[in-house]
């Protein structure tokens, strides 16, 4: 075998390295096997307990939804669409009665006509919307990574596989939502069949029905990717795309809607039914995980319950952390428009060394947050960008309120100035975290 120094590798040399030092060490599979739960292990009792974790695509789900990833029902084979005749496999009685469950709960939580729960990820559930929805050659516009888009909407991802040609969204960088006259502009101009709305960094509502008077001029249509903004519209605290406009919209299971991680997909023409269902199967999910799409189905159910309360803290909680980062100095992003109304903060930390290194130094604290572009960055800046962005939905699953974000930008703000080590914001992040262990906002086993 080819040295793996030698061999040309995209990941971490080093630490695949580590990897195959360790397993060719181990006296047996068995121990090696052990290193693995014991990674597992190591990962649970720091992320888990000891860490504030401010990643805005991450949400604890509840023990419920835990337990059920490791059922039994998730070494079944389903493929195919609900019912007996309609499946490969005989025996699967029981795995109908689940995902019809999943797929009414979520029709149910979204008020919507149609849903669809095989999506193992958000992505595979845009690039259904684009090999249904276009043809290759077609122009659309998504937004680009520094307004906050998605690559899986641009060039490098499925709208560039399907051989789209992507236009930007033209985005006023200070009020962070559309431009509207140079949208109107360009959309003019180039005819989008598809206008992909929805990002990964995002604070603010979509004008979503002035977008679709423009383009369906000429038959376009709004897709909306809120893989981020999912459990907030559940919720309903923030917009509601498919009464606004959008005649599709996708999701992440696992970010706000705080499900187990993998997609879902909405919408409400009959038309579309067809077309993306048979899209999904048989060409993007197979063995679609049932044992994923029962703890979807509670996932469901808990924010049909909860998500409302749920999701309107975690939105109060932002605003209170951008109000308490910028009173102790910091740039937060959409400041004059009350900083947010979703469950992110970003802040622009260009003036104290940029978004890796401090999002590094953060975590050396135990606070865990990602870079991020930000409007005044360019594409080329990925690796070196000027802000970082926080989410409040794990901590406040964890029961925190407005007091505690208070604290908590306290914490961030002297690792950040340099008032104080990070060993030190470390100790009082983990006896934060051990007086809030319990969640909150799902069904108690
Ligand atoms: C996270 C994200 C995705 C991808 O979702 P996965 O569930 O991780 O596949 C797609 N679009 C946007 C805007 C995202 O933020």
């Amino acid at each position: 075998m080819v040295k793996t120094e030698q061999r040309f590798e995209v990941h971490d040399v080093s630490v695949l390295n580590w990897a195959r030092e360790l397993i060719d060490r181990s006296p047996s599979h068995q121990t090696t096997a052990h290193e693995v739960v014991h990674s597992v292990h190591k990962n649970e009792i720091w992320r888990g307990r000891e860490c504030l974790n401010l990643l805005a695509p991450e949400a604890p789900s509840s023990p419920i939804v835990r337990k059920l990833l490791s059922s039994e029902v998730g070494i079944r084979a389903a493929e195919g669409h609900i019912g007996p005749k309609q499946r490969w496999f005989a025996g699967t009685q029981y795995i109908d009665e689940i995902e019809a469950l999943c797929m009414e709960l979520l029709k149910k939580a979204f008020g919507v006509n149609y849903a669809d729960h095989r999506l193992i990820a958000s992505m595979l559930g845009n690039m259904t919307v684009y090999a249904t929805m276009t043809n290759p050659g077609d122009p659309i516009m998504s937004m680009s990574q520094p307004v906050g888009g998605h690559s899986s909407n641009r060039k490098d991802g499925p709208s560039g596989i399907r051989g789209l040609e992507i236009s930007d969204v033209p985005m006023d960088p200070v009020e962070l939502t559309v431009d509207l006259d140079a949208f109107e502009r360009v959309a003019r101009e180039i005819q989008p069949k598809l206008v992909s709305l929805g990002a990964s960094m995002t604070l603010f509502p979509f004008p979503l029905k002035e977008i679709r008077d423009i383009i369906s001029e000429w038959g376009g249509q709004i897709f909306f990717d809120g893989a981020h903004q999912l459990g907030l519209i559940a919720g309903g605290q923030f917009q509601d795309p498919l009464n606004e406009g959008a005649s599709i919209m996708t999701g992440s299971a696992g970010k706000t809607f705080s499900g187990p991680q993998s997609g879902i997909i909405l919408w409400n023409d009959p038309n579309l039914t067809e077309p993306i269902t048979d899209t999904i199967f048989p060409a993007l999910a197979a063995t679609h995980q049932v044992n994923r799409v029962a703890a979807l189905a509670v996932a469901a159910a808990e924010f049909i319950a909860f998500g409302k309360e749920y999701m309107g803290q975690v939105v109060a909680n932002a605003k209170a952390l951008g109000k308490a980062l910028q009173k102790r100095g910091i740039t937060v992003l959409g400041s004059h428009k009350g900083f947010t109304q979703t469950h992110q903060v970003i802040i622009d930390v260009k003036e104290f060394g940029g978004g890796y290194p401090m999002a590094n130094l953060l975590a050396e604290a135990n606070i865990i947050t990602n870079k991020n572009l930000i409007p005044s960055n360019r594409p080329e800046d990925w690796d070196e960008p000027s802000g970082i962005r926080i989410g409040t939905t794990e901590i406040t699953r964890l029961g925190m309120k407005e007091e505690e974000m208070d604290y908590i930008a306290d914490l961030i703000a002297n690792v950040l100035q340099n008032q104080e080590k990070p060993e030190n914001v470390k100790n009082k992040v983990m006896e934060l975290r051990n007086s809030f262990q319990q969640l909150h906002y799902c069904f108690q086993e």
